[in-house]
């Protein structure tokens, strides 16, 4: 079938008026949906340690270390190298501890830059607690 130049004509009208739909990235930036997901961040002033996101964790990436049994001083890293974005750790938080940000721009020289350390306290009934990191 031979095709006329003129059919495409009014297609071209139609899209001279349009928006684009790619962005000038990286000038522009994408806003990503709602139920993105990111990376994994905790909230450690909600965790209680029940250490269900490192049970159901398929890539191993969350670790919880005891720092120290009486003070309830505990350390957790996620090792975002071995995320694979599931969001089931956020899932199976009971408290609503973790969360998954917005990010997408995380690739970077090494591999050792992707590991998030969190270092707090379990809070007590009350709700005290510190955390660094
Ligand atoms: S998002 Fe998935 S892979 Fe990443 S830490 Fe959570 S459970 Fe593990
Ligand atoms: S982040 Fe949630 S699931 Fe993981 S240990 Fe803390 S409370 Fe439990």
């Amino acid at each position: 079938m031979k095709l006329k130049p003129a059919a495409f004509i009014p297609e071209l009208l139609r899209h001279l008026f349009k928006r684009p739909a790619t962005i000038e990235y990286p000038f522009e930036k994408l806003k990503v949906p709602d139920d993105f997901r990111g990376t994994p961040v905790l909230k450690s002033e909600l965790c209680i340690v029940c250490r269900a996101c490192v049970r159901d964790c398929p890539a191993f990436a969350i670790e919880i270390e005891t720092l120290s049994e009486e003070e309830k001083k505990y350390k957790m890293t996620i090792h975002n190298d071995r995320c694979i974005h599931c969001a089931q750790c956020v899932e199976s938080c009971p408290t609503k501890a973790l969360f998954m940000n917005d990010e997408f721009e995380i690739a970077t020289d090494s591999r050792l830059k992707l590991k998030a350390e969190y270092t707090y306290t379990r809070p007590k009934k009350s709700g005290q607690q510190s955390q660094t990191g």
